[in-house]
């Protein structure tokens, strides 16, 4: 059975700017407003029969959204990327043949992910490995949880999926 969130009706929603770097429109800084959908698979279980509360599902997606809101968000394992944290600010360069880029960003702008782009196909694996610890951690009935799997939708109509399969 899957139980679903949807980003837009349930308020799991955030606003940031990023840049897909090297790519020839969208490798300027430029922002979305992010939706994000989330389902869960397992079976109902527990006094209530539920798979996951919604209550505590839409809190972790949440809280993972007001970490990112109003960021410029910057990949930490971006392969041509290189960034040094001096005082308040973030210096990083892009750097891919000819083509140099410099950026200084006060720290309070920017949410550092780790992860190697801030594509939506990166970013909705971030939500969901996240999502999936957080679950394992509280131990929901995580053992009849089967799968996260979480779309990050870059405004309306476009978004990239990913499926975390629970560990037991
Ligand atoms: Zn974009």
């Amino acid at each position: 059975m899957i139980l679903e969130l949807n980003g837009m009706y349930a308020g799991l929603r955030f606003a940031s700017a990023h840049i897909v770097f090297g790519h020839d429109t969208c490798g300027v800084i430029h922002g979305h407003s992010y939706y994000v959908d989330v389902k869960v698979c397992g079976a109902p279980s527990g006094e209530f029969g539920f798979i996951c509360d919604f209550k505590v599902l839409k809190k972790i997606v949440k809280d993972i959204c007001g970490k990112l809101d109003h960021k410029l968000l910057i990949p930490e394992n971006h392969p041509n990327l290189t960034y040094s944290i001096n005082g308040d600010y973030i210096e990083f360069t892009f750097c891919k043949g000819e083509k140099v880029k410099e950026y200084k960003i006060p720290l309070e702008d920017v949410a550092i992910l780790p992860t190697t782009s801030t594509t939506a196909e990166e970013l909705s694996k971030y939500f969901a490995e996240i999502i999936k610890k957080e679950l394992q951690a509280l131990n929901l009935n995580s053992s009849s949880i089967y799968w996260v799997e979480t779309t990050v939708n870059e405004g309306i109509g476009q978004g990239a999926s990913y499926r975390a399969t629970m560990e037991h």
